[in-house]
């Protein structure tokens, strides 16, 4: 066995090539599957177990012998065909490989487009932890001590131990933002804040642990529900299809008084009833009202001498009705396919 190893080397050491045709026989006896050197690694289990290791590593210097010859023979004839013109020539009419680049997260897009339309009446945005506090998620929104809310079924609670005992939370509404920026800041105060949210709910077409809210807020001198109206206005005419209904539906939040839900006219059916809007031809976009004068008064705010309204929407709800998305898991499972279809939107 080892003679034979031997004698193939100083084969492979002294074989010479001239011609494509030559390289191709070499690739056959040695580098393929039916060649020489596949044929003794099988008869491998012939040689006695003593014997075994040392032919082994023979054989394996041998294949690696093989390989770097067979490159060197292929660098070889290419560098020859390339010398004497018998290279295929370069077809230059190909077309060129397609340049993929990504493409905007349909979330990204929509959440673009809702910080322009509010920057352009004077909007600005602000920014704050998702790591919160119990006060600032809850406490100081008027949620009382034992709101549902509150509960673990809902509420993701972070070990208190990391933070002195506090109770900590990662948030479940972007409103923290709205209560630190009224907390440091004197009115007048007109600020949007995009972000992540998380609640614990089970991962369905329907519900998901992690979304995102664009939420409003605006405080100063003799602001009313018109300015909420007007504003809110402004936002569904500028960003769905000309002709979108709209109207407030009064509701009940903790932080809010008066409050309202605002519903769109559906946007897949347009009004004439479809499973989105489960056949009523409206569609809720959105929570609003007008801000509790204790929640302003918790921030250090004087409630006598100023007022506002605060409003809150769901990114994704906003995109299902804009680009038809059925189902909420779509915007995490990084499928090009579906990421694909927002291209140049
Ligand atoms: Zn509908």
């Amino acid at each position: 066995m080892l003679d034979k190893v031997r004698d193939l080397q100083q084969q492979i050491e002294h074989y010479t090539i001239t011609s494509p045709e030559q390289l191709e026989q070499f690739r056959m006896r040695f580098i393929s599957r039916k060649g020489v050197i596949t044929e003794l690694f099988e008869q491998l289990k012939l040689v006695p177990p003593a014997d075994r290791r040392a032919v082994g590593l023979e054989l394996n210097a041998l294949k690696n012998a093989a390989q770097t010859q067979f490159e060197q023979f292929s660098q070889l004839m290419d560098e020859q065909q390339t010398m004497t013109g018998t290279a295929p020539p370069i077809d230059l009419t190909l077309p060129t490989l397609p340049n993929l680049t990504g493409t905007q997260h349909p979330l990204s897009l929509v959440r673009q487009r809702i910080i322009q339309i509010f920057e352009r009446i004077g909007f600005n945005v602000a920014d704050g932890p998702e790591i919160e506090s119990d006060w600032y998620n809850f406490g100081a929104l008027n949620f009382p001590d034992n709101h549902p809310a509150r509960d673990m079924q809902d509420t993701f609670f972070v070990e208190k131990a990391a933070y002195g005992g506090t109770d900590m939370l990662l948030r479940t509404h972007t409103s923290n933002v709205q209560i630190r920026l009224m907390e440091r800041q004197s009115p007048p105060i007109r600020s949007i804040m995009p972000g992540r949210v998380y609640r614990n709910e089970t991962i369905s077409a329907r519900a998901h642990c992690l979304f995102h809210q664009v939420e409003g807020i605006y405080i100063d001198r003799n602001v009313g529900f018109k300015d909420l109206k007007d504003t809110l206005y402004h936002f569904v005419k500028e960003l769905f299809e000309p002709g979108t209904q709209i109207r407030f539906r009064p509701s009940y939040f903790p932080f809010t008084e008066p409050s309202a839900e605002i519903d769109i006219s559906c946007q897949i059916c347009g009004g004439k009833g479809c499973n989105i809007c489960k056949h009523s031809g409206w569609v809720e976009i959105a929570g609003s009202g007008m801000v509790d004068p204790q929640v302003i008064a918790n921030c250090g705010i004087d409630p006598e001498e100023y007022t506002g309204f605060a409003f809150g929407m769901g990114i994704e709800r906003i995109t299902q009705l804009k680009y038809v998305v059925n189902d909420l898991r779509l915007y995490t499972e990084n499928d090009v396919r579906f990421l694909r279809q927002f291209e140049g939107l």
